[in-house]
């Protein structure tokens, strides 16, 4: 201090005729309270055996409802249901379609399993369908790109057959469907919702390998057996059969239609295609045994000084329960899915970022909500439920913000985030990565289509701005290599099967970070002025325009 020199004397001299402002307290989540110890202690809890892997309508999944329900209370995060308590029941048919199932056209019969599998949009025992047939190329209605499969065509009460994936982009247009891209038209879900809205009666998907990306025998295994749906709302329109056609199956209807299966695809690839009718008729009746359950769907708010709009963090709490045995089995084969990645420890991150809110100096601007959803690996059930059920008006949710899995293998560089390329979501966690010096990456597989098969495509349908946490690449420290290969064996191996389990070497590490990215996120996006929007000419940004 003796050594001051004069200009610094002066300095001081200035600063101390007028006091500097008190400092201004951190505004934001208190992200230090989110840590790898609490994070673990949940994940534990959710991934033992006694949670009996968190089956939605089942002990181990009430056990889960239950649990998060008392966490959010002892957090202090008040009930976020539209009915004031902290569960959203959530209505799930359950149904099995019996293997008799043929379908017909004059001269042949196609056999179920073999050549075509099918379930139902309605909850009838006995589901019949008769009529003519047509071809609808890819079954697509998209305004916004002036394409509309179904122009002119009459398929009301009728069967369609159906295209899935989307139509190549042609030479002079390279951007039409997204390039390369999926897009959601693109989708067996699209297909089979447009037909109904069309007014179809029946509609058959023609499986290819290539188009559907995978073999016959994954449709099979994926929609034959126990089926779950959302029942179909008053008013909604319903499909009596959806089915799968294999691509055999599919020449020989379009035959007996007096046309040619590859010379009808090839003019639907085209723009100014029209749908054509077949000279056919074909039949089906479908016999279903279905049952009614519930699980709930878990929400909490931490309400905001303007609680009108909010943001929803979103973690499915449900995984597959309990394998039946087969012979074969060792005696004491683990048939447990404990699912302790997918998603025991997405939940147990909501948790953690629900505590940094509580903690926060400050109540956000918009409310804060904490949804666990159920019903997650059945179909997005619980999420399409809450986002058509909403505590807010749909419109008020200004984003969704969604966690599918948790980084446990160590610190990284990057965040990869589905479905930042397409909304303002994507440059404002960019900015919060940068500050931090890390990177962001969008979807790196976008013709896979990731971002239609998790809970914040229920939000993005509806327009709401939505990302989804994804598997980051780039490690740090010099096993980065090895954790890499760490991560694609977990995919290949225990990925949906009982093998995902708590380690007691995984490294919450990197996890922690990417959560106190997005508690950040979630804080911006509640404070900031502007809601944030989907880009001009993405699918979803319609939606909200509407
Ligand atoms: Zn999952």
């Amino acid at each position: 201090m003796r050594r001051l020199t004069s200009a610094a004397v002066l300095v001081l001299a200035i600063g101390c005729s007028k006091p500097a402002p008190p400092p201004t307290p951190p505004v934001g989540p208190a992200e230090e309270q989110i840590a790898a110890e609490s994070l673990v202690q949940h994940l534990k809890v959710l991934a033992s055996d006694e949670f009996e892997g968190r089956a939605p309508a089942t002990p181990g999944g009430e056990k889960t409802a239950d649990y998060l329900a008392k966490q959010l209370s002892a957090l202090g995060v008040e009930p976020g249901a539209p009915d004031g308590t902290y569960l959203q029941q959530v209505p799930i048919v359950e149904s099995v379609v019996e293997r008799n199932f043929v379908l017909s056209v004059p001269g042949n019969t196609y056999k179920y399993f073999t050549d075509v599998v099918a379930f139902s949009g309605v909850e009838k025992p006995r589901v019949q369908v008769q009529g003519d047939v047509v071809f609808v190329g890819y079954g697509i209605n998209a305004p916004e790109l002036k394409w509309n499969d179904y122009e002119g065509a009459n398929v009301r009460g009728r069967w369609v057959m159906i295209m899935v994936n989307d139509p190549p982009a042609p030479v002079d247009e390279p951007t039409l469907f997204a390039g390369n891209a999926l897009t959601y038209y693109g989708r067996w879900t699209y297909k089979f919702e447009e037909a109904a809205r069309q007014g179809a009666a029946g509609a058959l998907l023609i499986h290819t390998d290539q188009s559907a990306t995978y073999p016959w025998q994954v449709v099979q295994s994926s929609w034959s057996g126990t089926q779950y749906s959302l029942p179909p709302q008053a008013g909604e329109p319903a499909l009596g059969i959806k089915g799968w056609i294999t691509d055999a199956a599919a020449k020989d209807l379009a035959q007996r239609g007096g046309r040619n299966l590859d010379t009808m695809r090839a003019a639907a690839s085209k723009r100014g295609f029209k749908a054509i009718a077949l000279s056919t008729r074909a039949a089906a009746t479908l016999m279903q045994r279905s049952a009614r359950k519930t699980a709930a769907n878990v929400i909490g708010v931490i309400k905001g000084t303007n609680p009108a709009q909010g943001v929803i963090y979103s973690a499915h709490w449900d995984h597959f329960g309990i394998r039946d045995a087969q012979p074969g089995d060792a005696k004491d084969a683990d048939r447990i899915f404990n699912g302790a990645y997918d998603n025991a420890s997405g939940t147990a991150a909501v948790l953690e970022i629900a505590k940094a809110f509580v903690k926060a100096p400050q109540r956000p601007a918009r409310s804060i909500y904490f949804a666990f959803v159920t019903a997650e690996e059945s179909g997005l059930l619980g999420s399409a439920f809450l986002a058509a059920n909403p505590p807010l008006p749909i419109d008020q949710v200004v984003a969704n913000i969604n966690i599918d899995g948790v980084n446990y293998l160590g610190s990284t560089t990057d965040m990869v985030q589905l479905g930042a390329e397409r909304s303002s979501l994507g440059p404002m966690v960019e900015a919060i990565l940068k500050e931090r010096n890390r990177t962001l990456t969008g979807d790196t597989h976008p013709e896979r289509g990731y971002f239609f098969r998790s809970d914040h495509f229920s939000f993005a349908k509806l327009g709401v701005p939505a990302i989804s946490l994804s598997e980051p690449k780039q490690f740090t420290g010099a096993n980065a290599a090895e954790l890499l290969k760490k991560q694609e064996a977990y995919n290949d191996k225990d990925y949906h099967q009982p093998g995902d389990q708590y380690d007691a070497s995984w490294d919450f590490t990197g996890g922690v970070n990417d959560m106190r990215v997005l508690a950040q996120l979630g804080w911006r996006i509640a404070q900031q002025a502007d809601q944030p929007k989907y880009h001009a000419g993405d699918q979803f940004a319609e939606v909200r325009k509407k």
